[in-house]
């Protein structure tokens, strides 16, 4: 097991690339917890350093892909996490194995992972995508990109192209189907709950939009 300081000089390392309120420091230490979580619930061996370190570091490169300065943050961040594990002394022979749970955790990629580490990985990031942080996260970004909250003339795409007109279509097209994405069985537990509070605040807002409620 790698020592506590490396993952604090990861950190470090780390910070100044979370740069946006929807993805910053905070969402990094959400994942981070909730992979630690599924990992003591998966019932199989994991190698707790390589998930932390990925954990830390897979959206180093995420701003950049929102501001147009990347096409793809997990593979830009894979090799920024490389560059910054090499600095920190961190085991040589983990680090690739780091690099590939940031290269194959994006959503839309939708690859399924090989290793349970990345599967954790991909898993822990989805889950920070769904119930009330979820749709924090939704409307914070919307937000940052000055996206409308609702338009009822723009129905929600059968299929999600990565982009959404609204914050509620982005909540129908992409948030609303992660729940039947996930790898693994801890994951999907603790997806339920915040699959349920979503539909709820979709139904919910629809309603108060018709003055209904
Ligand atoms: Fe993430």
């Amino acid at each position: 097991m790698v020592g506590e300081e490396f993952f604090e000089a990861i950190r470090r390392e780390a910070e100044p690339y979370y740069r946006h309120s929807h993805h910053d420091r905070f969402h990094v230490e959400r994942v981070y917890k909730l992979a630690l979580r599924i990992a003591g619930e998966v019932g199989q061996p994991v190698d707790l350093d390589v998930l932390r370190a990925a954990a830390l570091l897979h959206d180093v490169a995420r701003a950049m892909e929102d501001e147009g300065l990347v096409d793809d943050h997990a593979r830009e961040g894979a090799r920024i996490a490389r560059d910054i594990l090499r600095r920190v002394g961190f085991p040589e022979e983990k680090i690739e194995r780091v690099a590939y749970c940031i290269e194959v955790h994006r959503f839309r990629s939708g690859v399924k992972p090989e290793t349970i580490e990345a599967q954790i990985l991909q898993d822990a990031d989805r889950l920070d995508m769904l119930g009330a942080v979820g749709v924090a996260r939704v409307f914070a970004r919307a937000g940052w990109s000055n996206t409308p909250l609702h338009d009822p003339g723009k129905p929600p795409k059968r299929d999600y192209d990565g982009r959404s007109e609204t914050a509620i279509n982005h909540l129908f097209e992409k948030i609303l189907r992660i729940k039947d994405t996930l790898n693994t069985e801890p994951a999907r537990r603790i997806a339920e709950g915040r699959h349920r509070f979503v539909e709820e605040f979709v139904e919910r807002f629809l309603k108060e939009w018709e003055g209904e409620l």
